[in-house]
């Protein structure tokens, strides 16, 4: 797979799986270091110095922010306050001087409005459009069976069979949590500042991502949101090798046994780590898994989700929670 971009200066270059491959593997840290930089000065030249760096507290946007300022003293980091974070995380931004944006919409109101992130980014948008279809829709038709309004058939634009039972939950469903949290603040960001934003997202984190890196490169000029990610085919390794050999401090997070650190609240992909993140969260943070699971009503959604994949199992707190449904066991 492979795609044109034209590239800040006129010069075109593709992407593909090679490229990507090369990248991740044929450079060693060093080389990695290298090319960041020269891409972060591409950028930082491109908008006349009207950047930042958004950053989360997690690893990858910490490592980010380091480089960024080793090429150029006078970026400022933003953080994106959602209320979702974990505390050690929106501790780490402070101390690394970020400015803070605070959401003012409470997570109960966007997960009981538009609905709860759960299965994955597309599934969750697919199962929305179905519950919000008001009649037979020819949208519906196409999330249900696959089938569009020319008869053609495509595999990718239905709900898979085995989570076709979200479209009838007691609640809703959707991916709308990311925008109104994440994308929307963000873009209210640039518009209002004028600034183009450094991200520390890696195109191995998932296939939407590795695939906007085969589309637009890592500095992505021509897209809606433009952006620059300068580590898209850094390694989780080549991270934790930075963080030491630079002596960063990093977010506590990761000294209480996270590997990741997302959203605190976050449903997509618990499927897939059999809850680990809500029993991690049990230990780490108790009041704050409480509220998930009873205010938020995060408890009942997991119920009814892994009551239809099958299996049973319990998380902390008496609630009872599946475990891994064998059909997932063997995508692992
Ligand atoms: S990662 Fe999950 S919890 Fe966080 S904003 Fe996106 S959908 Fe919401």
């Amino acid at each position: 797979m492979s795609a044109m971009r034209h590239a800040a200066g006129g010069q075109h270059v593709r992407h593909g799986w090679v490229d990507f491959v090369q990248r991740r593997d044929g450079l060693d840290l060093a080389g990695k270091v290298s090319l960041s930089r020269k891409l972060i000065r591409e950028w930082y030249e491109a908008h006349d110095g009207q950047v930042f760096v958004s950053v989360s507290g997690g690893l990858d946007s910490t490592v980010l922010a380091h480089l960024v300022r080793s090429v150029r003293k006078d970026v400022p980091f933003v953080y994106f306050d959602s209320a979702l974070e974990f505390p050690e995380n929106r501790r780490q931004c402070q101390d690394m001087g970020a400015q803070i944006v605070r959401s003012a919409v409470a997570p109960k109101t966007v997960l009981q409005s538009y609905g709860y992130p759960v299965a994955s980014k597309q599934i969750a948008q697919y199962v929305s459009e179905v519950q919000r279809a008001r009649g037979e829709t020819p949208t519906k038709r196409r999330r249900l069976t696959g089938i569009n309004s020319a008869g053609r058939y495509s595999r990718m634009s239905r709900i898979p069979a085995r989570w076709l039972f979200l479209c009838d939950a007691p609640f809703p469903v959707s991916d709308r949590c990311c925008f109104v949290y994440k994308k929307r603040p963000s873009a209210k960001y640039v518009r209002q500042s004028g600034r183009a934003p450094f991200l520390g997202t890696r195109a191995d984190e998932g296939n939407q991502r590795l695939h906007a890196w085969y589309l637009h490169g890592c500095n992505a000029f021509d897209v809606r949101h433009p952006r620059s990610t300068p580590l898209a085919w850094w390694t989780h390794e080549n991270v934790w090798a930075y963080v030491r050999g630079e002596g960063l401090t990093y977010s506590a997070l990761y000294d209480m046994g996270y590997q990741r650190s997302g959203c605190m609240f976050c449903l997509f992909g618990c499927h897939l780590d059999k809850c680990e993140r809500f029993r991690l969260l049990a230990e780490t943070h108790p009041k704050v898994y409480r509220h998930c699971m009873e205010t938020l009503g995060c408890r009942d959604v997991l119920d009814y989700v892994f009551d239809h994949l099958g299996g049973s199992g319990s998380l902390p707190f008496g609630a009872p929670i599946p475990r891994l449904p064998s059909w997932e066991a063997g995508r692992r």
